[in-house]
């Protein structure tokens, strides 16, 4: 039997006290004021919601519907114009500033992560243009029609997550990890320049000519804390002519051998390898793209596959590197292998969860027999009234680390190995929101998590517990150290030069 100690049953009863007030009731936040509303009028009434409108009742839940927060207002920019009058107007009330890309926080932070703030949601501003070597991307744009509109746009790519519906103000403000990391870094690495709305209304430019501390802080630590950043300038690139999708699969008791062979693999991969791995009650699911043919894969791959046991099922694909992405953005509805798809316009859309808790914990080496020991134990067991949880023990390395660890303010540049754990419930077509949590699924998560914190310390990784602030929780040890490390003096010093009234706040964002 598991006997917690003394240090991880306060770290649980912590976890629980946040996690029962995280939620909001459901009871009427205050409106905002007559002076507020007023300054936002030159916006248009469409562009502006309140608790009256039945639009704002359908916008202000997050992604994951556990959130139920009332914002002040819920602003649908179409501008950056719009951006700069409604960020004067909420500067001007004292209320903060959340805004908005795909919504896919965690912990519900584009909706405030708190009554009364003023979202921002910039869903119409999601244009790309592609000009020589660069493209114009808005901050508004979903991954999938990213990916899609780079495509159309002269066969380009770009490095990011596999999840369509996901944002790419959040993903690329908090780093941005996906299957071509490996070989081109996180997607913050391929970002050149960002247009920004400040807490006065200015619009302003960082690069590491133009505003060199902003352009810093951002490209890690972005997300929600310095102003609204309106739109990026990247560098995308072609993929292979051919790509190879795979996945492969195991049963959970292999998992000792399996996982012993993934994590001695990651020094001998290929850049071209990306690679992920998912450990749950139904097994142990490999996949990944890799950039080369079908015969290039099998001899990449074959460290791995020749140290590890048969799987009992494989499925590999050799095609266009779209089509990959397509494979694993999980669209449903519409004609299977249609690349729109990946624009999520109906009949397409995303076959994602809605209520969900995650958690992250960012290894700096080659996985230690105890730890491959939990994933074991505890991807076997699948709470009651779970719809699907498993942890994801993605590969970093690579390309990632080509990046100097003191040039942005994403500092895992080190990262081994990267663990997400995930759990999911209720997967009904259509969720209802604010519904009451599964409890099992949340014991599931937090005595898992006490016992990787706790064999984090003693099975000698060094060094302090890092998470990755795209997986952002709000329960995790020390935040601040954990997500940004040695950043946080300078992330601090530009929150007091770009934002000193702390327009920009929600629980976890950049102090003053
Ligand atoms: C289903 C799913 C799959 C995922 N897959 C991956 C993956 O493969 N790789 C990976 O690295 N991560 C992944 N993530 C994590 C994802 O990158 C983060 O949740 C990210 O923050 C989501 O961005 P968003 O724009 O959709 O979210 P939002 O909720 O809109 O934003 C997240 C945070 O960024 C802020 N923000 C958003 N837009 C802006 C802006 N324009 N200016 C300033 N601040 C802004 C928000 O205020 C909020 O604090 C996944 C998440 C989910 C839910």
């Amino acid at each position: 039997m598991y006997i917690p100690s003394t240090s991880s049953l306060l770290l649980l009863l912590v976890s629980l006290t946040i996690s029962s007030i995280s939620t909001t009731s459901e009871a009427a936040a205050p409106g905002p004021s007559a002076d507020f509303l007023k300054c936002l009028k030159p916006l248009g009434s469409s562009k502006v919601l309140t608790a009256k409108d039945t639009a704002y009742q359908q916008q202000r839940y997050a992604f994951d519907l556990r959130y139920t927060y009332q914002p002040s207002v819920i602003i649908m920019a179409k501008s950056v114009a719009d951006v700069q009058t409604a960020v004067k107007c909420a500067a001007a009330a004292k209320i903060a500033v959340a805004p908005r890309s795909g919504g896919h926080s965690f912990e519900g932070y584009s909706i405030g992560g708190q009554d009364g703030s003023m979202v921002l949601d910039l869903t119409a501003m999601n244009s790309v243009k592609v000009k020589g070597d660069k493209a114009t991307v808005g901050a508004g744009i979903r991954l999938g029609k990213l990916y899609l509109d780079l495509f159309n746009q002269g066969g380009y790519t770009i490095n990011a997550g596999t999840c369509p519906s996901v944002g790419i103000g959040g993903h690329a403000l908090g780093g941005g990890f996906g299957l071509l990391s490996r070989k081109y870094g996180l997607l913050v690495d391929r970002i050149v320049e960002i247009e920004m709305v400040n807490a006065k209304g200015e619009v302003v430019k960082a690069s590491t000519s133009t505003n060199p501390d902003l352009f810093f802080s951002l490209r890690g630590a972005g997300g929600g804390s310095f102003g609204v950043v309106t739109s990026f300038t990247i560098l995308p690139f072609k993929a292979a002519t051919k790509a190879t999708s795979f996945s492969y699969e195991w049963k959970i008791n292999d998992y000792a051998a399996v996982l012993k062979a993934y994590t001695a693999y990651q020094s001998k991969a290929s850049r071209d390898m990306g690679v992920e791995m998912n450990v749950g009650p139904s097994g142990l699911e490999l996949y990944g793209i890799f950039q080369g043919t079908k015969a290039d894969q099998a001899k990449a791959l074959a460290p791995f596959l020749n140290a590890a046991p048969k799987p009992h099922q494989n499925d590999v694909r050799e095609g266009r590197q779209i089509d990959a992405q397509l494979r694993f953005a999980f669209v449903e509805g519409g004609k299977e292998g249609d690349i729109n798809g990946l624009s999520l316009k109906s009949p397409f859309r995303a076959g994602d969860s809605h209520y969900t808790k995650g958690k992250s914990i960012v290894y700096p080496s080659a996985l230690k027999d105890s730890t491959i020991a939990l994933l074991g134990k505890w991807g076997a067991k699948k709470p009651s009234g779970s719809t699907a949880n498993y942890i994801i023990v993605d590969l970093w390395g690579g390309a990632v680390q080509d990046t100097a660890v003191d040039a942005t303010s994403f500092i895992h540049r080190n990262a081994h190995t990267v663990f997400e754990f995930v759990v999911e419930w209720d997967q009904s077509a259509k969720p209802k929101p604010g519904k009451a949590d599964c409890k099992d699924c949340l014991k599931w998560m937090n005595d898992m998590y006490a016992e990787f914190l706790a064999d984090y310390k003693s099975a000698g990784y060094g060094g302090s517990l890092r998470g990755y602030q795209n997986y952002i929780d709000a329960e995790i040890p020390n935040w601040q150290d954990a997500y940004y490390g040695s950043a946080m003096t300078r992330l601090k010093k530009t929150k007091a030069a770009v934002d000193p009234t702390n327009v920009f706040r929600f629980p976890q964002s950049i102090p003053l």
